[in-house]
């Protein structure tokens, strides 16, 4: 056999997608940045939320889901994305905290930043508001670790996200916020894999009124059809994958 083999063989092993499926990988355990043994989780939606909290639990590290995230719009895409996450943390045996749906207070604080583009200013707003109350009430509750599902999705940036979260730990002597890339070792791949197995709700878009407005501009420039809220689920309908491709069309733009 010659080396050249060896090699794409061992490549393939390395690389094989099948080594990262929820049936074959072997979860390590992991050891938090402060060896806290438990975490306040925030989350902002059962899809991005399930591999990370099975990650967590593999590890046995206690979580707590904080469910805050009032920049959802419209009351009903809201209450459906957090019912998810709900049906999931019962299944894990986890702690589940709602938090409030302060709507005007997300409008008056991302006011002036309506057109800002998904990644920009205002999601870093978005971030911080959602996060400074991640860590006032993981304080109250005495936790010294939180950390977001929210970095776990391809669409976002994961140094924006880690910025916020780091910044909001700091407003509190000795808490720290977990920057673990949720997406390394398969983890997207699981997340869509568990997803499916769950059957979760696929939103179409990240969230606020204008995230909805500039998805369906995009679409409707790109020939697509308009979001359909509430309506598509993993695993018994076609996957969304609107992102990338949003994502490559905005980099070729510049
Ligand atoms: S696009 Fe997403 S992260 Fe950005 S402001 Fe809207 S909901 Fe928040």
């Amino acid at each position: 056999m010659s080396s050249e083999t060896d090699k794409s063989k061992s490549w393939n092993r390395k690389d094989d997608p099948a080594r990262f499926s929820v049936e074959n990988f072997d979860r390590p355990v992991l050891g938090t940045p402060n060896n806290a043994d438990r975490i306040f989780l925030h989350s902002c939606c059962a899809p991005c939320a399930a591999e990370i909290m099975d990650a967590l639990a593999a590890s046995k590290i206690e979580t707590t889901i904080f469910f805050y995230n009032p920049n959802i719009h419209p009351r009903d895409e809201y209450e459906l994305r957090k019912q998810e996450n709900i049906r999931y943390a019962e299944k894990l045996g986890m702690g589940f905290i709602d938090g409030d749906y302060n709507v005007r207070d997300w409008f008056d604080r991302t006011k002036g930043q309506e057109w800002e583009p998904e990644r920009g200013a205002r999601c870093t707003t978005c971030f911080d508001m959602r996060f400074e109350v991640t860590a006032d009430e993981a304080a109250k509750r005495g936790f010294n670790l939180i950390s977001s599902t929210l970095g776990i999705s391809r669409w976002k940036n994961m140094e924006q996200i880690n910025g916020s979260g780091v910044r909001a730990a700091n407003r509190h002597d000795g808490m720290e916020y977990w920057t673990f890339n949720w997406r390394k070792q398969g983890g997207s791949q699981r997340m869509i894999e568990i997803s499916k197995a769950e059957e979760f709700y696929q939103q179409e878009y990240c969230g606020c009124v204008y995230s909805l407005r500039d998805t369906n501009a995009w679409r409707e420039e790109n020939d697509r059809p308009k979001v359909k809220r509430l309506v598509k689920y993993y695993g018994r309908d076609a996957i969304v994958e609107d992102n990338d491709e949003r994502e490559a069309a905005t980099s070729e733009q510049g």
